[in-house]
């Protein structure tokens, strides 16, 4: 291996190898369309047929900004397939990218490795030619090494087999510009053949400019998890404020704005709100700190765990404003919910703040009716017992509050005047800090937003705050 560097120039290109991708759900399938838009064969695999067979009819099975029309591209071309059939994977690919998920472990903080354990070990009892396996599930550190020995005793290849780690750093909602233009790539290697396959199969992308670290297996899994534990921590850092602003009578709006001036600060992930959530964040930093403790390394990140609690609290500090609003009690009292999706722009309702704060206002007796633009069906899959409205202005219908919970465009131009034509009450909770306080209020409205004052006034935030929504 070549000393693991920033590299402003790759190693010479030798080939363009054919791509498998094993895993098609959120990154899975934006990776497999996107590198067959850059000019690649590729082959998609996925062990849900649905899934599969969606995706080949041209359909994306979640919502995801611009990947139908990539995916049209794609199939056109001729270059992308999908398959449940791993034979004809291992067959096909030069280079196989595992993105299967890395879920919770029910009952435990750890990554759920089952999937991973499973997709590498399938795979390698099939490949019967020089191949690279390339992890780009987040993962805990140690598994790249681990599942070496696996997938070099299990394989026909032994050795020859080789496995690489290429972590994967794209945001929903963004997933086709983050795919196709990543700000940086880091490839995890163990030898130069691993390095040059993987420059190969990424080559119009490192053609950009785009930065390379060149690194080991247990650094390229290390980047990710303190990826997302740095954001993590901005976002609770600001959230931690915004309780000692409710206590203080501090407005946490106008202190994040006089932070974000400094420049060694910055702005960016400084919003407070109702915090982060996800299929990645809330799930990633549980599994570090797990795996950290493991390790015997676990006290140098076991902030992690009240950077959690702390995102947690937000979700049970929005229920307290609410219920403070209508009275003290929210049994039998009508909340409309705008939003349901983790964060907008996209479908994804796993561990979502704003579903979480649905379901505890549900469970004090509140008559929940929620409504969110893409993520109404998955949040019904999760909570079939609160109500999902069809639309915005149907959601708010005789609400004796309004939470606004995922800041979807949407819901930030809402006119509060057409609102209060629907509405029993003009109580407003703004969960995101995403409307206009002054407006509202002028229009008659009761609003209130975390960590502000209760009378606080709307503040026209920074650019790099204001427009913040996405990890
Ligand atoms: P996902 O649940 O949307 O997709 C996982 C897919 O893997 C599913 O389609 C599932 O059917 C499939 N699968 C499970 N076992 C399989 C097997 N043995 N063989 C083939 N397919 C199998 O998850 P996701 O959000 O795409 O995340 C995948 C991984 O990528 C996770 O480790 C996640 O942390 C990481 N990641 C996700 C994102 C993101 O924005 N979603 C970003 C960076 C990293």
């Amino acid at each position: 291996m070549s000393d693991p560097t920033t590299r402003s120039a790759p190693l010479p290109i030798v080939e363009k190898p054919r791509l498998t991708v094993v895993g098609t759900g959120y990154l899975g399938a934006t990776h497999a369309i996107c590198m067959a838009v850059l000019g690649y064969e590729v082959m998609g695999v996925d062990v849900d047929v649905a899934k599969v067979e969606a995706l080949a009819a041209g359909t994306v099975p979640f919502y995801e900004p611009g990947l139908p029309e990539k995916l049209r591209e794609a199939l056109d071309s001729g270059r992308l397939t999908f398959t449940t059939d791993f034979d004809a994977a291992a067959e096909f690919g030069d280079v196989h990218f595992i993105c299967v998920g890395t879920p919770q472990t029910p009952g435990s903080m750890a990554a759920d490795m089952r999937y991973v354990d499973s997709a590498f070990g399938e795979l390698a009892k099939r490949i019967t030619r020089k191949a690279l396996l390339v992890g780009k599930s987040t993962v805990p550190i140690g598994t790249a090494s681990r599942l070496t020995e696996l997938v070099q005793s299990l394989s026909p290849l032994g050795a020859e087999l080789e496995l690489a780690w290429n972590p994967e750093f794209l945001r929903e909602g963004f997933a086709v510009q983050d795919t196709m233009h990543p700000d940086r790539l880091v490839f995890g290697v163990q030898s130069e053949w691993a390095e040059r396959q993987l420059s190969a199969a990424f080559a119009p992308v490192l053609e950009e400019g785009t930065p390379l670290v060149v690194a080991d297996l247990a650094t390229s899994e290390l980047v990710k998890v303190a990826a997302n534990s740095f954001l993590a921590t901005k976002i609770s850092f600001i959230n931690a404020m915004a309780e000692v602003c409710e206590t203080t009578g501090a407005d946490v709006n106008l202190l994040a704005q006089s932070l974000s001036y400094d420049s060694r600060i910055g702005g960016r992930f400084l919003k407070p709100g109702l915090g982060f959530g996800g299929g990645c964040l809330p799930k990633d930093i549980r599994a570090f700190a797990h795996r950290a403790d493991e390790l015997g390394v676990g006290q140098a990140v076991s902030f992690l765990k009240e950077v959690d609690s702390i995102n947690n609290r937000r979700r049970v500090r929005t229920v307290d404003l609410i219920r403070e609003m209508v009275g003290g009690d929210l049994a039998g009292k009508r909340i409309a919910c705008l939003g349901a999706a983790f964060k907008p722009n996209s479908d994804d309702v796993r561990d979502a703040p704003a579903l979480d704060v649905a379901r505890m206002l549900y469970l004090e007796g509140a008559t929940v009716t929620v409504y969110d633009p893409e993520a109404n069906e998955n949040a019904h899959r999760l909570y079939p017992d609160l109500t999902y409205a069809s639309s915005m202005m149907a959601c708010v219908v005789d609400a004796d509050a309004v939470a606004l919970l995922t800041e979807w465009q949407v819901f930030r131009d809402a006119d509060p005047d057409d609102l209060a034509q629907l509405v029993r009450h003009r109580r407003v909770v703004d969960g995101r800090h995403a409307l206009d306080a002054d407006d509202y209020r002028a229009k008659g409205w009761e609003f209130r937003a975390l960590g502000r004052p209760a009378q606080s006034r709307t503040v026209a935030l920074a650019s790099d705050l204001r427009d913040e929504v996405t990890v």
